[in-house]
Order: C-alpha cells, then sequence, then structure tokens
C-alpha cells in the first residue's frame, strides 16, 4: 500500500492538531505530500511537479518514523532519491507538527470544483471510470482505491484501456487477467466496505465490435466502451459503429461520446458527427448509460445532446475518467452538468448502491 494513512497515532495526532494552520489539520509527512499532490491535481496542475509529491511519498514510507524525523532535523532527507528540496522542506514541516505554506494555499481551492452540483454530488457512491499505471494513468490502482475511500466512494471501477489503443499501454488479455489478480489482492486487504471494481474502457472498433476477447469481458463487473480511433469517421457509419457497440450485451456505459475536447494541454477536437437519437434510442432500449464525461477539457455530452438523451429515457453515469488520484474528485463538474440538465439522481447509476450496480451491469450478459 502506498498510502500514508493509519501512520499518524491518536497521540501525535492530538500533539499535531494544536500546532494546525487556520484549522487545517496538521498530518503526517506521508499524508501530508499526499494531500498536496491530491489537490495540486484536482486543480489540474501539471503532472510531473504532482508527481515529485508522490514518490517523496513513496520514498518515505517505507521507513522507519525516527529515520525521517532524525534526516529532517540534520537537513540530509534530499540524499535519499525522489526527494527535493522542496519536497525535503514539506516533510519537515510535518514532522515537526507544522503545516506547510504550500498546503495551506492548496487547502484554500479545496471547496467544491463547480458550483450548484452539490446535492447530486452527495448521492453518488462512486466511480465507473478510472485509470492507472497499467494503462496511462499517473498511479498505482491500490493508490486510485485509496484516494476514492478518503473521498468517500463506496466503490470505484477500475478501467484501463484495451489492447488496440497501444498509446496508452492497453491491457492484452493476459495483462487483464493478472490485473485482475491484483483487484482481487487489494480489496481483501481493504476489507469490505469499499470494494474495487473490475472494469475497462474498452474500444469500440471500426465495425462496432469491442476490443477485447468476449471471456474476458464477462469476467469483469462493469465495461465502459469509447470511440478513441477514425473520430472523424462519416454518420452513418460511425452511428452503425456507435449502436453496434450499444447492442453488445457487455456494454454498460458508451464512454465521451463525442469525443470532443474543449479545453486544455491536448487542443482542442471537434465532436464526432453521428445520429445521436438513434444512438440514445439504442442506449435507453439495451439499458446502457450515457456518460456524462466530468473531465472538464471533455465536458461531453454537450448539453444539447445531454438533453436529448435525457428525454429519450436513457440511464446516466457520471464518471470522472481519473487519470491520476486528485482528478477522482472532477465528479463535481459532471454533478453540476446533470443538476443543470434536470436529470433524475434515480437515473444515475453511480447514486445505486454497489450491488444493484452490479445487477444492472450484468442483467444483458
Ligand atoms: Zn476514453
Ligand atoms: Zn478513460
Amino acid at each position: 500500500m502506498t498510502s500514508g494513512f493509519g501512520r499518524v497515532r491518536p497521540v501525535e495526532e492530538k500533539k499535531l492538531d494544536e500546532n494546525g494552520a487556520d484549522g487545517i489539520p496538521a498530518r503526517g509527512p506521508v499524508a501530508t505530500l499526499r494531500r498536496i499532490a491530491f489537490l495540486m491535481e484536482r486543480q489540474r496542475e501539471e503532472t510531473r511537479r504532482i508527481e515529485a509529491f508522490r514518490n517523496a511519498a513513496r520514498t518515505i514510507l517505507p521507513l522507519p518514523e525516527e529515520e525521517v524525523r532524525r534526516r529532517a532535523e540534520e537537513g540530509t532527507l534530499t540524499e535519499l532519491t525522489g526527494i527535493g528540496p522542496s519536497t525535503a522542506a514539506v516533510i519537515t514541516d510535518a514532522c515537526r507538527g507544522i503545516v506547510p505554506e504550500r498546503l495551506v494555499k492548496l487547502e484554500a481551492t479545496s471547496g467544491p470544483l463547480a458550483a450548484g452540483g452539490e446535492d447530486l454530488r452527495a448521492l453518488l457512491r462512486g466511480d465507473l471510470h478510472s485509470h492507472s499505471d497499467w494503462s496511462d494513468g499517473g498511479s498505482p490502482l491500490e493508490e486510485m482505491a485509496m484516494t476514492a475511500m478518503e473521498l468517500g466512494h463506496d466503490y470505484l471501477v477500475l478501467t484501463d484501456h484495451s489492447p488496440r489503443l497501444r498509446v496508452a499501454n492497453g491491457l492484452s488479455a493476459e495483462r487483464l487477467a493478472r490485473q485482475l489478480g491484483v483487484v482481487d489482492a487489494v480489496n481483501e486487504h481493504l476489507g469490505g466496505s469499499f470494494t474495487l471494481l473490475k472494469g475497462i474502457e474498452v474500444d469500440i472498433l471500426d465495425d462496432g465490435s469491442l476490443d477485447q476477447t468476449p471471456e474476458m469481458l464477462g469476467r469483469l463487473d462493469v465495461r465502459v466502451a469509447s470511440v478513441h480511433s477514425k473520430l472523424r469517421m462519416d454518420s452513418a457509419p460511425m452511428t452503425r459503429r456507435m449502436i453496434g457497440a450499444v447492442r453488445d450485451p457487455h456494454t454498460n456505459v458508451l464512454g465521451h461520446c463525442t469525443g470532443r475536447l474543449v479545453t486544455g494541454g491536448r487542443g482542442t477536437r471537434p465532436q464526432s458527427e453521428f445520429d445521436a437519437r438513434a444512438v440514445f434510442t439504442a442506449c435507453a432500449e439495451e439499458g446502457v448509460a450515457v456518460e456524462i464525461n466530468s473531465r472538464p477539457e471533455r465536458r461531453d455530452p454537450p448539453t444539447r445532446l445531454l438533453e436529448l438523451a435525457r428525454d429519450l429515457g436513457c440511464l446516466f453515469s457520471i464518471d470522472s475518467d481519473a487519470h491520476a488520484p486528485g482528478q477522482l474528485d472532477m465528479l463535481d463538474h459532471g454533478a453540476a452538468r446533470a443538476t443543470e440538465a434536470g436529470i433524475d439522481p434515480d437515473r444515475i447509476v453511480n447514486t445505486w448502491e454497489r450491488d444493484r450496480l452490479l445487477a444492472w451491469a450484468s442483467s444483458r450478459l
């Protein structure tokens, strides 16, 4: 486990709390580094800068507390691989029970990421779309699970990419099978109240089939199907392609349906062209959820399509599509959009408790 919680003992916590700045609880060094990384990620700061904090947390996690304290006092933390001057300063403050200035500033940004969706956000029990470093995410799957727990989720579906998405290090059937074993081990360790669910973000191939073997798809709890290639295909074949995927009984969620990018480091990209009425009608008939992708650079589907899917009776799933732990908090954006569109919370599958969700996800198999 790469988490830092549980390392601060109650006695120490009391001592630290007295020194907390502006009501911010002082934490141990690992928890402080993780909190800084989390808050930077939800603000969409640059991944490389954030990784410095996560790497430093990983470096000191296995060390005895006494050694970390001694090195902090002697100024020798930077001798350790993965710790530089700024992370050493954070660790030193944390060892002394001081909330680092950097964290004080970040905590000021820790409120909801979007206004208007707070009530719906509070109803969300989990997240159906997330990535780990098994594909193109930045963190180990157990770190994603830990952060989802800290956010109060009951479940997180791990949905790394499928084989054909080579740029994202998509998982072959063999690697996926191995990942499922790791997920089982993590769940045993977590012990019951939270579940890391088995999933995939499976590519929708040109002919509408799914990019993973039916045998492997059948072993998963939840399957998100998305278009990642040939986004500029003509409307008629794109419509056939998407409906083909929606009709596949393995598909539970239609991921970021238009593929558009509205802002962000990867630039912008127009939405794919397809007959949205036909695709959403198929979703409604099959009980496939239309994803409300919460990433600010996607805002997918656009409002007009979101309202069309609402009027056609579709189910929805508000997903973070997180590629790093802090991005799991982006559900705020999707919740605000769903609220604005007046979508009934009971039609949003991740307001459901885990067993209802699992029954729905396997209902066509
Ligand atoms: Zn995707
Ligand atoms: Zn994704």
